[in-house]
């Protein structure tokens, strides 16, 4: 179940957001990809979630295409947050994860699992809108992963939360780690990405200037610690 990544290429009209990127993340890793703002990490993953095509190059997910909006082993954090305001936390979970094909029994159970897990259990009769960003956010996050997704794909998921509730994001994505899932997320920060992962990619301008395993990686740098 490896994803990867071969020489895939995305152009803007004459503007190219993503050149000539290959990486490739075996089954049950966590990969950090790093990059400043408009490095190309969110066209990227769009790219692997097959919602917009590239122009060269070929990314597979054992073997095959992906398609996130008709796999339900697939789950997905977008960058843009896509809650819907007015709707109750707990009955916007349990029709996401309706959609993302779980029976109803088994959406409240995993939904009072995680809802749990992420200290926000107070909030499954609230509006959306009624919570906080950051406390959006993580309600956004068990969208992603309450179908037990095998591959996740999270796009920023630490940006804009308070220290400890990323703290408490990293050890929540630690505990769904454990049920062998691939996971690969987005980040501004390397101290995330050092923490969490075994291997990483740092883009710049689209381009690839760093892939590899994280120890390597360090080492390359003149870091051993
Ligand atoms: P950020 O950290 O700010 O989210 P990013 O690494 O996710 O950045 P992308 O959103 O992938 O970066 O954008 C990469 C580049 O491609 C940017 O310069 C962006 O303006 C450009 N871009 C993205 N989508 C489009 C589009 N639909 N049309 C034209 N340019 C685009």
């Amino acid at each position: 179940m490896t994803l990867l990544l071969e020489h895939v290429t995305k152009r803007f009209g004459d503007f190219t957001a993503v050149d000539d990127l290959s990486l490739s993340v075996a089954e049950g890793m966590m990969h950090g990809f790093l990059g400043a703002n408009g490095a190309g990490k969110t066209t990227t993953f769009r790219m692997v979630l097959g919602l917009l095509n590239a122009n060269e190059g070929q990314i597979t997910w054992n073997g095959k295409t992906i398609s996130y909006e008709t796999s339900p082993q697939i789950g997905y954090l977008p960058e843009e947050r896509g809650l819907y305001p007015k709707m109750k936390v707990g009955d916007q979970l349990l029709f996401l994860g309706e959609l993302r094909g779980m029976k109803k029994a088994d959406a409240k159970k995993a939904m009072a699992h995680w809802l749990d897990r992420f200290e926000v259990p107070q909030y499954e009769h609230k509006k959306v809108e009624e919570l906080s960003k950051g406390n959006q956010q993580k309600i956004q996050v068990i969208a992603a992963l309450m179908h037990d997704p095998k591959l996740l794909i999270l796009d920023e998921p630490f940006s804009g939360l308070d220290p400890v509730n990323v703290e408490m994001l990293k050890s929540a994505i630690l505990d769904f780690r454990k049920n062998g899932a691939t996971i690969v997320f987005s980040s501004h920060r390397m101290d995330h990405v050092e923490e969490l992962c075994e291997q990483l990619s740092i883009v710049h301008k689209g381009k690839q200037i760093v892939n590899g395993n994280l120890k390597d990686v360090k080492r390359s740098f003149g870091r051993q610690n």
